[in-house]
């Protein structure tokens, strides 16, 4: 069959990237862009990182005009409606209760953040996963607030960042001894934490929350060790979960995320998947993945999209894993997985000042990197893992990067 329309359900990077993928690959049919959200497809790592700066532009970060989306690339927007059905059998989307038909679908609905039990309806306490959650908290930080953040991962430590260059009270609770130990192992949650400490926020690993206070609006958080934390503003950072509950019964395979094999494809016909909500079969570790992170979901929502239109030639999708994050003045970059026999802090100093490289095994292969402050490095290691390095060559790579960059010494003269 020939497609004549694509659909695309999730109107934020992996969907904005398979509509243009569509296009650039020279499909003119019809394309519809379905986004639960009103916004146009917005980039969600300024939310929260330069967004909440006191001295930024409000502005949401905006992809492409509604005006490039509609008249350049032919779209059809669904904008502020959750798709709330799939039928795979009439290749059908539901969108306000009206049936949408396709002959190649791309499911790029994202992740949602999670919530704790009780804080529905509690003013004050946030999640931080669209532009409307940066919005509130940015005005509550504008107003001085003093911040709690829930969970010392990647978004929360960010938000935590942006509070203390603000010169705000800040606390991190954090329900685990050490905090990021399944993202980045122990030894480098522990040098994350470290950049908490020299910042001046203060974090509490192995408490958990168990309740707060106020009267409709936050005034305090109650911790496991029966203390207690004044707070204007909280924000849970307490992971996402994939946005697959309006594909309950469809059919489709749902195990924490949408799964796929190794071309993003579902196995219903015409339908693929791309993004934080697709687990996917990658090729590169011969294992089953599912990512958060900006630079596969933008791969995969072109891939998915090009799988999605030409499935006869439908190619797979592998990756080494990248992300990046940034706290206070340090920039964390991220490559392969974590997952690892041994981590070791290959150049510079985990918990010192300044940069750092750690190198993670696994059996006697190099399948992680974890830099600090040293943006050259990283991509270096990860073109090591694509090629499958051992772990002897990675660590002698990097004791030649070091070496390279010790400040040469003049010998001293005969006399
Ligand atoms: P999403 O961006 O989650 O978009 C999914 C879209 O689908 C949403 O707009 C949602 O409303 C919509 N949707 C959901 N359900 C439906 C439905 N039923 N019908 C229609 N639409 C629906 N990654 C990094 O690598 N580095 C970073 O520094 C970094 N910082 C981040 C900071 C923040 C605050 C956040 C939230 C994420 C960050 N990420 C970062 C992760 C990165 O932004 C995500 O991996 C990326 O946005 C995923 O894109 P996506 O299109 O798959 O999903």
């Amino acid at each position: 069959m020939d497609p004549r329309s694509l659909v695309v359900v999730g109107a934020s990077l992996a969907g904005l990237r398979a509509v243009e993928a569509a296009r650039k690959a020279g499909f003119d049919g019809r394309i519809t862009l379905v986004g639960a959200e009103p916004h146009l497809p917005y980039d969600r790592p300024p939310l929260s990182k330069a967004y909440l700066d006191a001295a930024s532009a409000t502005e949401i970060p905006v992809f492409r005009s509604e005006d490039v989306l509609r008249t350049e690339l032919g779209v059809t927007l669904r904008l502020g409606e959750p798709a709330t059905g799939l039928d795979t059998g009439r290749r059908q989307v539901v969108v306000g209760g009206e049936p949408i038909p396709y002959d190649a679908l791309v499911l790029a609905t994202g992740a949602t953040a999670r919530r704790l039990p009780g804080t529905d309806g509690l003013r004050g306490v946030h999640t931080l996963r669209t532009a409307d959650d940066a919005v509130a908290v940015r005005r509550a930080l504008d107003a001085g607030a003093r911040t709690v953040v829930i969970g010392a991962g990647f978004i929360g430590s960010e938000v935590a960042s942006a509070a203390r260059k603000r010169g705000l009270d800040v606390t991190v609770v954090e329900a685990l001894p050490t905090p990021l130990v399944r993202a980045v192992g122990e030894v480098m949650g522990e040098a994350c934490a470290w950049l908490h400490h020299r910042n001046g926020t203060v974090l509490h690993c192995g408490v958990q929350v168990t309740g707060f206070e106020g009267e409709g609006r936050v005034e305090r958080v109650l911790l496991s060790d029966g203390g207690a934390l004044d707070a204007d503003l909280v924000v849970m950072g307490a992971g996402a979960v994939p946005a697959t509950g309006w594909l309950e019964g469809s059919g489709l395979t749902l195990d924490d995320g949408v799964v796929c094999d190794t071309t993003l494809f579902t196995g219903a016909p015409g339908v693929y998947a791309a993004g934080d909500v697709a687990r996917w079969h990658n090729p590169v570790f011969g294992r089953s993945m599912r990512l958060e992170h900006w630079t596969s979901a933008a791969e995969q929502g072109a891939v998915a999209a090009r799988n999605a239109l030409d499935p006869a030639a439908a190619r797979p999708y592998g990756t080494v894993p990248y992300f990046w994050s940034d706290w206070y003045d340090s920039r964390i970059q991220f490559v392969g997985v974590p997952q690892a026999d041994e981590i070791r802090v290959a150049d510079g100093d985990a918990a010192g000042e300044g940069r750092c490289v750690a190198l993670y095994r696994e059996a006697d292969r190099l399948c992680g990197a974890l830099t600090v402050n040293a943006p050259t490095e990283i991509m270096k290691y990860r073109a090591l893992i694509t090629r499958g390095a051992s772990w002897q060559e990675a660590l002698t790579f990097a004791e030649a990067r070091r070496t390279a960059r010790r400040p040469t010494t003049v010998p001293a003269l005969d006399r």
